[in-house]
Parts: structure tokens; sequence; C-alpha cells
């Protein structure tokens, strides 16, 4: 079957780590907002200056600019995305342009993301830029969790265990039978 899936969840909950395996696993199209704004900023295009200061205080990236980069990329069918949707009006963009076949949100606690981000060493890991992070999650992005569970899409699933624990449980939420 062809997936159409989405993965959400607190910074440090593992989705970038999930999304390289459930692409692989159902051969799927992996997109990454967080991936492809560090792409432009790498590359000093003009979308990279705009979106930085953003990026670097932790909060979001504006729906619009965001929401172009994203549906740009977006093939037909068969994508998996990481990062996107954060908020309902990126949801919504989303909704008009292609079905999702299903959301798994990788539930982690606040306190197990500082401990796991304190180790990642990335430019926006510091403490106080993933705890502004968090606060953003909270706000802006963790009511798509109702958004979606209303549609009937969501999948919640414990993301505080071991990489190998979490991908079986994602694949038994989707009901995806490991190859
Ligand atoms: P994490 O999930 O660990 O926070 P990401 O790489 O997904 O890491 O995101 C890093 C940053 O990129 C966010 O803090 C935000 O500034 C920006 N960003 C990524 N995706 C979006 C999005 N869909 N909307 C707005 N900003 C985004």
């Amino acid at each position: 079957m062809d997936w159409n899936l989405i993965l959400i969840g607190p910074p440090g909950a593992g989705k970038g780590t999930q999304a390289v395996r459930l692409r692989d696993e159902l051969g799927l199209v992996h997109l990454s907002t967080g991936d492809l704004l560090r792409d432009h900023m790498a590359r000093a295009t003009e979308l990279g200056a705009r979106v930085k200061r953003f990026m670097d205080s932790g909060r979001l990236v504006p729906d619009a600019l965001v929401t172009e980069l994203l549906l740009s990329e977006l093939p037909a069918s068969g994508f998996l995305l990481d990062g996107f949707p954060r908020t309902p009006a990126q949801a919504d963009a989303l909704a008009a342009a292609d079905d999702v076949t299903a959301v798994v949100l990788l539930d982690v606690p606040d306190a197990a993301v500082i401990d796991r981000l304190a180790g990642r060493g990335r430019e926006d890991d510091r403490a106080e830029i993933v705890a502004e992070r968090l606060r953003v999650y909270h706000e802006q992005t963790e009511p798509l969790v109702d958004y979606y569970a209303a549609l009937g899409l969501l999948r919640r699933v414990d993301g505080s265990g071991s990489t190998d624990e979490v991908f079986v449980a994602v694949l038994d939420a989707l009901g995806a039978v490991p190859a």
C-alpha cells in the first residue's frame, strides 16, 4: 500500500532517526523541513538568510515560507514528512494539497527531550534554545494531536524506548509488517 505519512513529536523525539528507517522499510520519499531549511542556510541562499534568525532562536519559520518550500518538493504519493506540519495552518495547507494516510506521534516527556538534546551538539541544541523549542512545540504544534485525532489519523507511540523498540512500535501502530 502507498503511505502518505507524517511524524510529529517534540524536538529530540527521534523523528529524523525513525523517518530514515521508515523510508527504507516502506520505500517512501522522506522530506524533513528542518533538513531542507538547514540546507538552505548552509548554501547561504536567499531563503537561508531569511530563516536563520528564526531557527537560531528556536522559533518557527513563518508558515508561508516553510509551506511553499515543502509543497514544492512533495510527491503525489508515497511520502513521509518529518517536521511538517508544525502548526494547524500548515496542516490545512497540506490537506488542501494531498491526502494523509496516518500521523504517528512520537511521545517523549520534556525531561527526556532535554537529556537527549544536551548530547547532540547542534547549534540550536543549547539549553535555553531547547527550552524555547519545547515551549513552541507545546503551544503551536501540540494542537495537531487533537487535529489529527479528530480525523481518525493519529497513531500514538511511546518514543522513549530504544531506536529499535520505537521502530517496531511504529510499524505495529501502522499495521505495517516488517519486511
Ligand atoms: P527538531 O524536531 O529537533 O526541533 P527540526 O530539524 O525539525 O528539529 O527543526 C529545527 C528548526 O527548524 C525548528 O526549530 C524551526 O525553527 C525550523 N522548522 C522546521 N520545520 C518547520 C516547520 N514546519 N515550520 C516552521 N519552522 C520549522
